[in-house]
């Protein structure tokens, strides 16, 4: 694999970063994942919008132009081979070359890496036909969760928390509403009505989202961005997760209650019909 660092492309094995980078040391840095769909960046603008308010948020200096990260991420596709998957970014604080609590000054470069990981079988995946199973847990995370920083440890855990329970993946709990996946947003829908928590600090602004709320819009289906609880989403029709690396994903099961007929609802799957179909369309 051919990846970049900081103005270079590379073999994966003969790229570096410093020990001392902040990113490493102490999860300072921010994230974006983008899925290629037929060789082609699915809402790249949302991606590359989000990480600005990202660095902005953290007082982080923008590693290169808008117009850069395309070609960048164009060029690593290319390189790669890649038809369907995603390009990862990763922007840290970098380092003055020592650990310290206190940012280096502004000036200090920060560090830019990109790599591919190459996912035959995206759009028509075997796991989006089944359905996902879910289990609740816990929302411990900090309380800046719709900046997109690498601070990944408890979504891991809460995944391996479901792994081990025999599911697919977890929602979040805080103050008895549900707020997201470990790694997605989550929906669920009952007599025709698609529930979602509303934007806030408390959750990813997800890029699929709000592309998936536009289209359900177009499509004239009903929407409620509102605070739910877990037992609501148990008694739905049919639920679901929207990520920019899965697209609309049905859950048919939630701490161990089948929804509906515990396979994937029509709405979840008309979405992901759509989604797929009009992201396509408008990829670069
Ligand atoms: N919430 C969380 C916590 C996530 O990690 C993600 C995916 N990175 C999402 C929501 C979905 O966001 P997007 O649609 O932009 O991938």
């Amino acid at each position: 694999r051919t990846v970049y660092v900081n103005g270079d492309y590379l073999p994966e094995d003969e790229a570096k970063v410093s020990v001392f980078d902040r990113g490493f040391l102490m999860a300072d840095a921010v994230y974006e994942v983008t899925s290629v769909l037929g060789g082609k960046l699915i809402d790249f603008e949302g991606h590359a919008v989000r990480l600005k308010r990202s660095l902005d948020e953290l007082e982080m200096a923008e590693p290169c132009s808008k117009e850069e990260l395309l070609e960048i991420h164009r060029k690593l596709v290319e390189l790669n081979g890649i038809d369907e998957g995603l390009v990862y970014l990763q922007v840290s604080r970098g380092s003055d070359g020592d650990r310290d609590f206190v940012f280096p000054s502004a000036d200090t470069t920060p560090t830019i890496v990109l790599f591919t990981q190459n996912k035959p079988g995206l759009a028509d995946s075997p796991a989006s036909r089944k359905g996902a199973k879910i289990i609740s847990i816990e929302d411990i995370r900090w309380g800046r969760r719709d900046i997109k920083t690498v601070q990944l440890l408890y979504p891991s855990m809460g995944k391996m928390m479901a792994k081990k329970a025999g599911a697919d993946d977890a929602w979040m709990i805080e103050d008895g509403h549900v707020t997201e996946g470990t790694s997605n947003n989550a929906y669920f829908v009952k007599d025709g009505v698609i529930v979602t928590r509303p934007l806030s600090n408390d959750i990813l602004h997800g890029i699929t989202r709000k592309a998936v709320l536009r289209m359900a819009a177009e499509a004239q289906l009903k929407i409620e961005e509102r605070l739910f609880t877990i037992e609501e989403a148990k008694e739905a029709d049919e639920a679901f997760t929207t990520s920019a690396s899965a697209f609309v994903m049905p859950v048919v099961e939630i701490d161990g209650v089948a929804l509906g007929d515990g396979t994937p609802g029509p709405i979840a799957k008309r979405l992901r019909e759509i989604y797929l179909e009009e992201s396509m369309n408008a990829a670069i």
